[in-house]
């Protein structure tokens, strides 16, 4: 097998407005495995708040030695040997990851979700990300969401309460949280809480930093009305045992879990934890959202929304219908050029 790969910068429709300043681009780096003629397709996107830069990924990458491996189809084999090669690098990972399983996928002839052995007739719908942007802007980006049936609504400002008072006069849709860490205090976390169960928000994501007291987040999951999903607090298995006490749910992304295997390692233990599932992603192009969607009926949220942020993605859209981004049935992850 063959590993190449190159930089590239994905332009976002939107500046995202978040706690730690704004930012208009993300780095990524898409990955190709070749194997006799075949190419499967990854890539690692690259937030600023995870600590991998497209020098770290292309560094990373340029240490594999891939070609060893004969047969592609040792998969386990292989992504045991990319994850022992550093520690950390959890996004370059998973870029080897996608592209193993999209070529796996291909050799085998299976679209990725029958690799896993997921049935994909249920449909999910995936919520569209509201960022936090100043007030007045709020109403055109719900109307940007038009195509989506549900909004995941960034919080953790000081304007929590506005920000959904806005929403609320804009939209019926089904609408989901995500306080990206922002209350500090759990008794206003708790009637932050309050305040959105009696909006009919379904669920918040990552409430209270990751560097809280761990009691907080005790008290605030026992107290809480409505399902609180880590987001920053879990990034691979290993994290899962710990959040099953201070979270009713994770919220797994490939670029955090190293990709597609660990994901779905961690949607099945999730499951014996009773924990409930979300399957998200950062600003990605349509490859790892698509790859994602191979998983998506296996969990209770779906946020997939990441090529729809972007002007300048590489591939063809992932086709939304009626809200739903559904597994594309052709071989491996389904990616068109
Ligand atoms: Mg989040």
């Amino acid at each position: 097998m063959k590993l190449s790969f190159r930089p590239y910068t994905l332009q976002l429709k939107r500046p995202f407005g978040l706690a730690h300043g704004t930012r208009s681009t993300t780095a990524i780096v898409l990955t190709q495995l070749e194997h006799k003629g075949i190419f499967g397709f990854g890539e690692a996107s690259l937030p600023p708040y995870h600590g991998e830069t497209q020098e770290s990924v292309m560094n990373f990458l340029s240490k594999l030695q891939l070609e060893k491996f004969e047969n592609p189809q040792e998969v386990t084999a292989i992504l045991k040997y990319v994850d022992a090669t550093a520690t950390g690098n959890n996004a370059a990972k998973a870029s080897v990851d996608l592209a193993l399983h999209d070529l796996v996928g291909k050799i085998l002839n299976k679209p990725c979700s029958e690799y896993f052995g997921v049935k994909t007739n249920e449909k999910k719908y995936s919520s569209y990300t509201i960022a936090i942007d100043d007030l007045k802007n709020l109403p055109q980006k719900i109307k940007e969401a038009k195509d989506f049936k549900i909004l995941k609504i960034k919080l953790g400002t000081h304007d929590d309460e506005k920000i959904v008072h806005i929403v609320k006069s804009e939209t019926d849709k089904k609408l989901y949280a995500d306080a990206n860490q922002g209350w500090s205090d759990k008794s206003m976390a708790l009637e932050l809480l309050h305040m959105l169960k009696e909006n009919s928000f379904e669920v918040v994501e990552q409430p209270m930093p990751v560097d809280c007291k761990e009691d907080d987040m005790l008290w605030l999951k026992e107290k809480s009305p409505l399902p609180l999903l880590a987001d920053e607090s879990v990034k691979r298995f290993s994290d899962l045992e710990k959040a099953k006490d201070l979270f009713h749910g994770i919220n797994i992304k490939l670029m955090k879990s190293t990709g597609m295997a660990e994901a779905y390692k961690m949607i099945l233990r999730a499951r014996e934890l009773n924990m409930k599932v979300m399957l998200g992603c950062m600003t990605e192009t349509s490859c790892a959202v698509l790859a994602a969607s191979h998983l998506s009926p296996l969990a209770d949220y779906v946020d997939l929304d990441g090529p729809f942020l972007i002007n300048n993605n590489p591939f063809k859209n992932p086709e939304l219908i009626d809200g739903c981004i559904l597994p594309s049935e052709k071989p491996g992850i389904g990616l068109e050029l």
